[in-house]
């Protein structure tokens, strides 16, 4: 297998997203921080050499193999992979090709084992921890990447889990189909992680999150196989699937899904507006959701990203910001909305109505062909040494600035704001964070930071995840959020179907 992910930033090796200067002078002034050079790239580590566990079974353990799987993509991974801190570097990677294979590995494997699909968590996801076992193998899933059937009339296709966004949407797109699936992280990350971290994408608007996607899946457990079946509705007693639906790799190996997919939209238009305040913004998304047809993307930047999103857009040169200065009113909070096969005009006029200047379709357009290069902007401020980091969460629209008036408070360093899933009883909220970390101090410096962030989210009404996960990161935090019992339930069905434990040891509640 090859390797086709840089080993120590995002994506694509030859990418690069080059900060403006002038965006950076900004920045660092901004944080009251020196300039500083950028730091030099890390030249890959030696790993500690480890016996794997695996009885026979095909295996790679060479550096490369185990250093693409040594970790997710958070920011302290990030920082961690560049130190070459790799003391947790699984002992091997397995690539199985079929269901039966993972079968075979879960039957076989006397180590922790940790299913990873493109490892794109941000929450210690695929963390390799061998819990109380002697060893810890990674399970690459990517190789389970076929799309088996289409039901045209149904409207249902059932693929393998492995897939990554954009192979599954071309294959769609040969019936003329989508899912509509579109993390951020699209480019990298695979079917079976979004469903295993209940993950949104950024047209959740139209198609709703990953979970209202699967109609039915198919699993591999230690102790067997569960096969939902893939009915619109049923009333059989809780729903087995919504169990495996966010279960982070703990409980089985998730290997198909049957989704529910979509003829590929006619037109898609975007419209951008600025409201003197993010107060008024959120009125204007409350209503666009409460009244629909919600947008399919709707985006709400608070004052302080919009800010930031214009210095980085270069934006104070555009025809809409002139006028509006010449107005004598500042840019505000910036909404941008996306429309999928539809004009929009229910929520274009309830945005005037809420005092919001329409600035035209150019900053959707832009966003729309630019949106899959941010990540490699982190790497960017990274390298000069900078945090870069996100945190999110939901809660009742009542609830919105209580909410967002606690994370900020517990934060320090630049706090950037916005809403982008919106529902009829409430929002998400996301939260980056950039502060200044000089070298040795940045574990320390956002642990403590991110400590303060769960706390006031749990404490103040909101969820230790809108669509992120669990992973290692927020199981401290799982308790709070559910209650003793609850957890202890969940625990319970991880002893039936894992119970030698083997499955992602030290994630969610396992
Ligand atoms: C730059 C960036 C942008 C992001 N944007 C978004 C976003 O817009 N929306 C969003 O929801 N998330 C986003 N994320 C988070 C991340 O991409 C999602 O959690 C994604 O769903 C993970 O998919 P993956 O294939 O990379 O899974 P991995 O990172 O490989 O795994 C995630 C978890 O799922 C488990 N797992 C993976 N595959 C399987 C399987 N087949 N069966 C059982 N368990 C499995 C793993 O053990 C792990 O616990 C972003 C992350 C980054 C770095």
């Amino acid at each position: 297998m090859t390797q086709r992910v840089n080993w120590w930033r995002w994506g694509d090796p030859a990418h690069r997203f080059e900060p403006p200067p002038d965006f950076l002078t900004c920045l660092f002034e901004r944080l009251g921080v020196a300039p500083r050079p950028k730091a030099p790239e890390p030249a890959p580590p030696r790993l500690p050499d480890r016996t794997p566990v695996l009885d026979g079974l095909p295996h790679e353990t060479d550096d490369a193999h185990r250093l693409a799987h040594a970790g997710g993509r958070s920011y302290l991974d990030l920082v961690r992979l560049r130190r070459g801190s790799l003391e947790h570097a699984p002992d091997a990677v397995l690539y199985p090709a079929t269901a039966e294979e993972v079968g075979e590995i879960l039957r076989r494997a006397d180590c922790a084992v940790v299913p990873f699909g493109g490892g794109t968590s941000v929450v210690g996801g695929v963390a390799p921890a061998r819990g109380s076992h002697r060893g810890v193998a990674t399970l690459d899933l990517t190789r389970l990447s076929r799309l088996l059937e289409v039901d045209r009339e149904s409207l249902l296709a059932r693929v393998e889990c492995g897939i990554m966004g954009p192979a599954l949407e071309s294959e769609l797109a040969r019936h003329g189909l989508t899912l509509g699936h579109f993390p951020q992280s699209f480019e990298y990350s695979t079917l079976g992680g979004w469903i295993a971290t209940r993950s949104a994408g950024q047209a959740s608007g139209r198609y709703g999150r990953i979970e209202d996607m699967v109609a039915g899946l198919r699993a591999i457990t230690p102790a067997g196989e569960i096969v939902t079946r893939a009915v619109p509705a049923s009333a059989s007693g809780p729903e087995v699937r919504e169990l495996l639906v966010g279960s982070e790799g703990t409980l089985g190996v998730i290997v198909e899904a049957t989704l529910r997919v979509h003829p590929i939209p006619e037109s898609r238009a975007f419209a951008s507006y600025l409201f003197p305040s993010f107060e008024a913004g959120l009125r204007a998304i409350r209503r666009m959701a409460q009244e629909g047809p919600a947008p399919a993307i709707v985006r709400l930047s608070d004052v302080v990203e919009t800010e930031a999103a214009m210095k980085l857009a270069d934006a104070d040169r555009s025809f809409g910001l002139k006028l509006l200065r010449f107005l004598g009113r500042s840019p505000g909070a910036h909404l941008m909305l996306g429309f999928e096969g539809g004009d929009g005009k229910h929520a274009r006029v309830i945005a005037r109505r809420e005092g919001g200047f329409g600035v035209g379709a150019g900053p959707g357009e832009r966003w729309d062909r630019e949106r899959f290069r941010h990540p490699y902007l982190r790497d960017a401020l990274l390298d000069y040494g900078l945090l870069v980091e996100t945190l999110e969460t939901a809660t009742s629209w009542s609830n919105v600035p209580r909410l967002y008036t606690a994370v900020r408070g517990a934060l320090s360093g630049l706090i950037l704001c916005h809403v982008s899933h919106v529902y009829s009883d409430g929002a998400s909220l996301y939260f980056t964070v950039i502060a200044d970390a000089p070298r040795g101090e940045e574990e320390e410096r956002w642990t403590r930071m991110k400590e303060a962030a769960c706390d006031a989210l749990v404490s103040n009404g909101g969820t230790i995840s809108h669509h992120h996960g669990v992973g290692a990161d927020h199981r401290a935090w799982l308790v709070s959020e559910r209650g003793e019992l609850a957890v202890k339930a969940l625990r319970a069905m991880k002893g039936v179907l894992d119970p030698r434990g083997i499955l992602n040891p030290g994630k969610l509640h396992s």
